[in-house]
């Protein structure tokens, strides 16, 4: 039966896809012709999903220059074509109208966001950063000994920033985000990406 077919029949008979389920239809046929129709005349380039050490293997379908489908790998030991919801929804990260892509500022007691050039941004969450790091930095504390005397020991720290990661953080961004925190001593890290 093709799928027109397979509509047509459906809607005469008021049976929708749960009822063909109940009916024993089997929609996986139908499903891959889909799909195949969603990628037809793409070139498919086989990838990895880059957001956890799991290392997913993805197809990548390409179309006219334009990325228009990723899904799992069926010939990937890893993940043998299956994805996780977070690697299901990598075709957000290259492929997503809704991105900002503006830098964005509101001023304290504002309601309004206004538009501020990226350069200037970059520049006041730098001189934050900085603000709070010489305000809360701590060079030494105090650590108790097996004798019960307390005695410095140096920590080189500041917990006046913390990081927390966003799920379109991937592996390399994550690796670069960690050095840049560590080196300024901001310990307090938490990715989201499970690295
Ligand atoms: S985020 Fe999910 S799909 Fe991506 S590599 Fe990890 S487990 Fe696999």
């Amino acid at each position: 039966m093709s799928r027109r077919q397979f509509l047509k029949a459906s809607a005469g008979a008021g049976v929708g896809l749960g009822g063909a389920l109940a009916l024993g239809v089997n929609l996986r046929p139908i499903a891959a012709h889909a799909q195949r129709l969603k990628v037809a005349g793409a070139k498919e380039y086989p990838s990895v999903c880059p957001y956890c050490a799991v290392g997913c293997g993805t197809l990548i379908s390409v179309r006219d220059g334009k990325v228009i489908n990723i899904e799992g790998n069926p010939d990937s030991p890893i993940n043998r074509g299956t994805l996780c919801p977070k690697g299901a929804a990598s075709f957000q990260l290259a492929v997503n109208p809704l991105r900002a892509t503006k830098a964005l500022h509101r001023r304290p007691g504002a309601a309004e966001w206004e538009e501020i050039e990226l350069g200037r941004a970059m520049d006041m969450v730098a001189e934050k950063v900085k603000a709070v790091r010489d305000a809360t930095w701590v060079e030494t504390v105090k650590v108790k000994q097996a004798d019960g005397t307390e005695a410095d020991k140096r920590a080189s720290h500041s917990l006046g920033v913390f990081s927390l990661g966003g799920a379109t953080m991937d592996n390399e961004w994550n690796y670069v985000h960690l050095k840049l925190l560590r080196g300024l001593g901001f310990p307090a890290i938490e990715n989201q990406a499970r690295i």
